[in-house]
């Protein structure tokens, strides 16, 4: 039997096994399945700002503030590889973002001369707000933490692959059931299972803040080799984000709403962001059809707050991940370890 069980192999179950691994040797497993239920985590835009939320004006924006500044401090003590700091640049669209509208929200907005410290400049006199932040390129820094895990982990963690289907909750411990047949004993139980928590809810206890909860997928373009300069940089204009990651020279224009299937993402929307980069930055950005289109599943919760904390009995979670969801796992994962140890 397992003293532990973490279920996900995404940002919030490894960063929940790095701080339970540090502080625990018990035996502990690790199931997941990245061929049938592919991580969130993976196929993400990977921009990390605060975007002016401050403490003390609602209970979801102090979740906010405080997981922001707990990832901001773990990059500056690991300097993990995979993220970078960048500049935001939120501009004005004269349409919904209009100018009022930026200083009803943020109190002021300011003139954009240049993109610095882009070598971009707008193509006429623009307005916006400008933060500083991180970009998160998924592959370098999931590899980073799933070794830090597997080394923190020598002797007690072993990870299986492969999917849970079925969870018993017995008196003094839960049986976990995985498509291959196999049953697993663990005293304790962890979701880390983004999206998935929803798309399988029949195999856990029935519980609002699960059934109240929503898939929604996300699609965007990516293309590697652009040189835009050596500063990391996003833009951010009627819904849609330009992102530059100069270390990788990656270049993002998402994120979208889905409609339908997962393979039919929404190309229309996504040309209008990729004109609307191209007409802002007034530079020939690679054609879309050059791009390849990533998809993932997010999970939105009930009024977008994130979950993390006891299920039932002896099941644990962290899900709900939606908008700030690279961040929530940071405080989620130190404050679930310290309270189930
Ligand atoms: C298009 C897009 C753009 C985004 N942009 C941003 C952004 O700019 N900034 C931001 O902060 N957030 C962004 N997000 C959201 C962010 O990526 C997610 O909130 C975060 O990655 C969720 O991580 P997670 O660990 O909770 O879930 P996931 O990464 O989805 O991991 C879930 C894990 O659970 C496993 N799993 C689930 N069920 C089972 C089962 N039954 N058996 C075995 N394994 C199972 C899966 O295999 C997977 O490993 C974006 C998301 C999308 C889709």
């Amino acid at each position: 039997m397992y003293d532990l069980t973490v279920i996900g192999d995404g940002i919030a179950a490894n960063l929940f096994l790095i701080e339970y691994l540090k502080k625990s040797p018990q035996k502990v497993l690790q199931i997941h399945a990245e061929d049938k239920a592919l991580p969130c985590t993976q196929n993400t835009t990977g921009t990390i700002f605060l975007k002016g939320v401050e403490m003390g004006r609602s209970p979801l924006g102090d979740l906010i503030y405080r997981s922001y500044h707990e990832a901001a401090s773990f990059f500056k003590q690991h300097n993990p590889p995979g993220i970078n700091s960048a500049t935001l640049f939120y501009v004005c669209d004269g349409k919904k973002d209009t100018k009022a509208e930026f200083i009803r929200r943020f109190e002021t907005v300011e003139p954009i001369d240049n993109f610095a410290p882009t070598p971009h400049r707008p193509s006429k006199q623009e307005w916006g707000k400008t933060w500083d932040g991180f970009v998160l390129n998924s592959t370098p820094f999931r590899e980073y933490l799933d070794k830090t895990k597997r080394d923190l982990g020598q002797g007690n963690l072993e990870i299986k692959e492969d999917l849970l289907v079925g969870v018993q909750n017995g008196s003094d411990h839960i049986s976990l059931k995985l498509l291959n047949g196999e049953v697993i004993t663990t005293k304790k139980l962890v979701l880390c299972t983004g999206a998935y928590t929803k798309l399988y809810q029949k195999i856990y206890p029935e519980i609002p803040v699960i059934a109240n909860s929503k898939i929604i997928p996300g699609s965007y373009l990516e293309t590697e080799n652009v040189d835009l300069g050596e500063s990391t940089f996003v833009l951010a204009r009627s819904g849609h984000n330009l992102i530059y990651h100069s270390e990788y020279k990656r270049l993002i224009i998402g994120a979208t709403h889905q409609l339908g299937e997962l393979q039919a993402p929404d190309y229309a929307n996504l040309q209008a962001a990729h004109q609307n980069f191209s007409d802002l930055l007034d530079v020939q950005l690679p054609p879309i059809s050059t791009f390849s289109v990533k998809s993932g599943l997010r999970h939105r919760g009930v009024k977008k707050l994130p979950f993390w904390g006891r299920v039932e009995g002896e099941i644990y979670g962290i899900f709900s991940l939606y908008r700030n969801g690279l961040t929530f796992p940071f405080l989620a994962a130190r404050e679930l370890s310290e309270s189930i140890l």
